[in-house]
């Protein structure tokens, strides 16, 4: 059991209260989310539980909704142990004010609660402003590459370059269905050869920072491996344009064009945020990128989702290069357990408290929120006990927590 600590009143402070304490001051910090994927519901549509669920990583789960009572007990029975859905009943409970767990029994309340609140315009927005206390989101829309969903007062966007990386010829689409030619043709860019591309990849870059864009997203690793290999020009060349270029030519131009972009990012000061771990998990750890990390020493690479499983090596990673940030986003979520221990060892590895920032990476303002909920449960629960510990002092942890939740995004992004 942990020791009590003395309050600055001569008191103790058991370290329940401390925590508790710490979790109030937690929530008066505005937020700036590093990664969400907004989507603004169609006129007209009904936002209801189901679309909630549908909407949420609780669907990543694989088990059908399904709207007969037998179809939902066993949806909750199979999924509610998942912190995917813990967090987000949490949010619901609290938006849509219940306690019980979400049942059969309760579900139409909810689902009717739910409708009732998303007719009034203005709630999409009341939920992440003032229920989750988020400042500005940056929004990796990539149904839309480098949109800003048309509220450019809440949504700073990034773009997503997958597109760029994967289309060697203009049948070839990633894995959200872009093709980078269908990314030139607003601007007038058709290139013919592999040289004209790569102008058009640059070109195109320094046009989306031009629109607003304050970072570039890399989530290649639901394409393919993050291993890209130093490819020669000659062999990515090879595959320009053909449908029938064999696959080591292929992946030579992928390999060549992700080297190209990770540089021009650097050039045109603009952080790469990776997607790390998970996704195509036999090719997702972090330490793939370490190549291109050491190359493009200009490129701030942000690398996301503590690279779950591999939230160790993004410690090593914050350690020894000084281009490395590590940003908590979809940690809490995926693993509260996983994101205190990281949270607590990237403190200490990270060459400066500048280094980690946060996201949510949700679909709906209601799992946004839990996964705000999630973060200053994680972050309450690590400062606490590095203040029991006597780590650093209370003083310290919140300003930690200030940089964490706001600061270091505002910088690194400059919003
Ligand atoms: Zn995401």
């Amino acid at each position: 059991m942990d020791s009590p600590i003395t309050r600055e009143d001569g008191g103790i402070l058991h370290p329940r209260d401390l925590r508790q304490s710490l979790e109030r001051d937690l929530e008066q910090l505005a937020i700036i989310s590093c990664h969400e994927h907004h989507l603004i519901p169609g006129q007209g549509e009904r936002v209801t539980l189901d679309y909630i669920f549908e909407n949420s990583y609780v669907s990543w789960c694989g088990v059908e909704v399904g709207s007969s009572r037998k179809e939902r007990e066993s949806f909750i029975r199979q999924v509610g142990t998942n912190s995917y859905y813990q967090w987000l009943l949490a949010a619901l409970q609290r938006l849509y004010g219940f306690d019980e767990e979400l049942s059969a029994d309760n579900w139409e309340m909810v689902s009717e609660r739910i409708a009732e609140k998303h007719k009034l315009p203005e709630w999409y927005f009341t939920v992440l402003q003032k229920h989750a206390g988020i400042e500005k989101a940056v929004l990796d829309a990539y149904w839309n590459p480098g949109s800003d969903n048309g509220h450019p007062e809440f949504y700073c966007p990034t773009f997503r370059i997958n597109a760029l990386v994967m289309s060697h010829n203009r049948q070839v689409e990633d894995h959200n269905g872009n093709n980078a030619w269908q990314l030139f043709a607003p601007y007038g860019m058709v290139p013919s050869s592999f040289a004209e591309y790569l102008e058009a990849v640059d070109a195109l870059l320094a046009v989306k920072k031009q629109e607003g864009c304050v970072a570039l997203k890399c989530a290649l690793a639901y394409d393919r491996s993050m291993a890209f290999a130093e490819a020669a020009r000659e062999d990515a060349e090879a595959a320009f344009g053909r449908k029938d270029a064999a696959p080591g030519k292929v992946k030579a131009f992928q390999d060549y064009v992700f080297h190209f972009v990770a540089e021009q990012a650097g050039v045109l000061d603009l952080p790469l945020q990776c997607h790390v771990g998970l996704g195509k998990i036999h090719g997702s750890n972090p330490m793939h990128l370490v190549p291109l990390i050491e190359k493009y020493q200009s490129t701030q690479f942000v690398l996301f989702h503590g690279g779950y499983p591999w939230t160790r090596e993004i410690g090593g990673l914050l350690h020894n290069y000084p281009n490395v940030y590590a940003d908590l986003v979809w940690l809490p979520l995926i693993s509260p357990t996983a994101a205190v221990q990281a949270l607590h060892e990237w403190i200490e590895t990270a060459r400066t408290s500048e280094k980690i920032t946060w996201g949510g990476d949700c679909w709906t303002p209601e799992e946004t929120y839990g996964a705000v909920l999630a973060l200053r449960w994680v972050a309450a629960k690590v400062l606490a006990e590095k203040v029991q510990e006597g780590y650093f002092s209370r003083q310290r942890a919140l300003e930690l927590a200030r940089q964490i939740f706001c600061d270091n995004a505002r910088r690194l992004y400059k919003i």
